[in-house]
This record gives C-alpha cells, sequence and structure tokens, in this order.
C-alpha cells in the first residue's frame, strides 16, 4: 500500500502517485526548496564573508598575512569557489578572483587574479 510522502495518508488512485493531493504535493515541495535554499544562503554567506576579508586585507592586489590574522577575521578554511594548482607545484584557493597560498610559517600569500 502507498502512501502519501506529506502526511502518510493512503493514496488512491495511480500506482506512481506520490502524493494524496496537491496540496500535500505543494508542501512536500515548498520544504525542500525551503531545506536547499538555506543551505545555499549559509554557503554563500560564508563565501562572502571570506571575499570580504581577503579583499580588505589585499588592498594592492598582491600582500602577506598570517593564519591568525585570517581567523581573527572570522575567515573560514572550509568555504572557496576554486582551486588552481599551478605547473609549479603550488596550490591556489581562490573565493571569486581574490586567492591565497600558503606559505612557510602559516603565512599566506595573498593575490589578485586578472580578469
Ligand atoms: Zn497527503
Amino acid at each position: 500500500m502507498k502512501t502519501c510522502l506529506e502526511c502518510d495518508e493512503k493514496i488512491v488512485g495511480r500506482e506512481d502517485k506520490k502524493f494524496c493531493s496537491d496540496g500535500c504535493r505543494n508542501a512536500y515541495n515548498n520544504k525542500i526548496n525551503k531545506d536547499s535554499n538555506n543551505f545555499m544562503r549559509n554557503v554563500n554567506n560564508k563565501l562572502r564573508k571570506n571575499y570580504r576579508i581577503l579583499s580588505l586585507l589585499n588592498i594592492d592586489g598582491k600582500s602577506k598575512t598570517t593564519r591568525a590574522k585570517l581567523l581573527s577575521k572570522g575567515f573560514d578554511f572550509d568555504f572557496f569557489t576554486n582551486i588552481l594548482h599551478t605547473k609549479t607545484g603550488n596550490t591556489y584557493y581562490f573565493l571569486y578572483d581574490q586567492g591565497y597560498l600558503l606559505l612557510d610559517n602559516d603565512y599566506f600569500m595573498l593575490v589578485k587574479k586578472d580578469i
């Protein structure tokens, strides 16, 4: 016996029906969209915050900073938009056009991509 994904009521009718009514289908889909939107909003906020921090510390387009300084501003190393592996074996992490490269002793090189 099939039951509605939203309210668990028994479904009558076609075998492939997932919901007992249009109302339940809408409620179910709205919940899914809301959750993914909340998640995406949180990720986007983290990316924006990281980007703001890098922009703030890298006014000249190329500068150096420390892990402690980034962390003190609330930088979250888990969030970035893309990774660039150079032929010389370096790995740059980018937030849009602002990037960083880990140097020795917890120093970071900050760079800005020419677009
Ligand atoms: Zn239902």
